[in-house]
């Protein structure tokens, strides 16, 4: 097998033909190639449309996996690149707004040019509201900063890895699966291609900002002790303060003499010092609560149904 295409699906029934009719398209002369699609707990008609697709393209090697419930899309990739069989892996979206001609665009690059191990479609011109495109520079500006590997700023997951890279990611066992930072951990010379990004054929994108701070948080989290050293800086130059503070009484309470007053200083550090232990705790608490998570060793996903061209059905 040459290429595994390996397409996450959550709510994309309109999606599914469209796009394998895309791709039909721009691999019409590559019959050596598997497509991977995965339902995440869709709750649309999509676990049909993949279905349908099976039956009638048996000649041409389709796998689905229909997980359980919604374990997100990083699951999806995981047990896509589990399954997949090809030389070469790719991971692309199933709406459409990254056109398959660019699968075949990395492909040919890492077919000519065997010193480069992955390459990653990243966007060159963001059709994103100003606000995002500058959240999301900060991202990378902090990421970069306290991370101890290099994140490519606007770099996807839209990629075409060789098998020895995905190998190298399913030797990473952890439950909190931020892909973009396993791409970079994992080392190897990767390609960066500018592509342009289209609109979502149908349906709506399944992040909403909240989301995105939450996703970027759990990147931050999962590449980056840093936020932890935080407690140390903080607690360090509070004491310096203090020591100078007290330094300064004593010398005061010597020479002039000290008024009984400073109430309203005395609430406004004691509120200061108790919110900022709070978020201390609260950030150990989001170290620790991984941990915790990561012992328990619970499976990344389950999988209900196992269908493909060439096996039938396994349940
Ligand atoms: N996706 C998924 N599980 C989820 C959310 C999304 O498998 O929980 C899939 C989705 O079907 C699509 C891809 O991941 O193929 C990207 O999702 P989306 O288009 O919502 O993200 P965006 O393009 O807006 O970043
Ligand atoms: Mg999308």
């Amino acid at each position: 097998m040459k290429l595994s295409l390996i397409i996450p699906c959550y709510n994309e029934e309109k999606n599914i033909k469209p796009f394998y009719q895309e791709c039909l398209k721009v691999f019409k002369d590559e019959k050596n190639i598997e497509y991977i699609f995965i339902n995440d707990g869709s709750k649309d008609k999509t676990h049909y449309e993949i279905k349908e697709l099976i039956k009638s393209n048996q000649n041409i090697n389709i796998s689905y996996l229909n997980f359980s419930r919604n374990f997100g899309k990083e699951a999806a990739i995981l047990a896509g690149m589990k399954q997949a069989q090809g030389d070469y892996i790719s991971i692309i979206d199933a709406d459409l707004q990254q056109n398959p001609k660019y699968v075949k665009k990395m492909l040919e690059f890492l077919e000519n040019n065997p010193d480069y191990d992955s390459v990653a479609c990243y966007q060159e011109k963001r059709k994103e509201s100003k606000i995002l495109i500058h959240f999301k520079n900060m991202f990378y500006s902090i990421i970069n900063k306290l991370s101890e590997i290099d994140f490519k700023s606007n770099a996807s997951d839209f990629r075409v890895l060789s098998k020895q890279v995905v190998n190298s990611i399913l030797e990473m066992e952890e439950y909190y699966r931020f892909s973009k930072g396993l791409f970079s951990w994992v080392g190897y010379n990767t390609y960066y291609m500018p592509y342009e990004v289209e609109e979502r054929k149908h349906g709506k994108s399944s992040w909403s900002f909240f989301g995105l701070i939450k996703y970027a948080m759990n990147g931050i989290i999962s590449f980056s002790l840093a936020p932890l050293k935080l407690a140390s800086i903080l607690g360090s130059i509070s004491f310096i303060g203090s020591l100078i503070y007290l330094i300064i009484i004593i010398i005061q309470k010597i020479t002039v003499g000290i008024e009984i007053s400073g109430y309203a200083t005395i609430v406004c550090l004691i509120l200061l010092f108790g919110g900022l232990q709070m978020i201390l705790i609260g950030i150990i608490g989001e170290y620790l609560g991984r941990t915790y998570i990561e012992v328990k060793r619970r499976p990344k996903y389950i999988i209900k149904e196992k269908i493909s061209t060439k096996e039938g059905i396994t349940k």
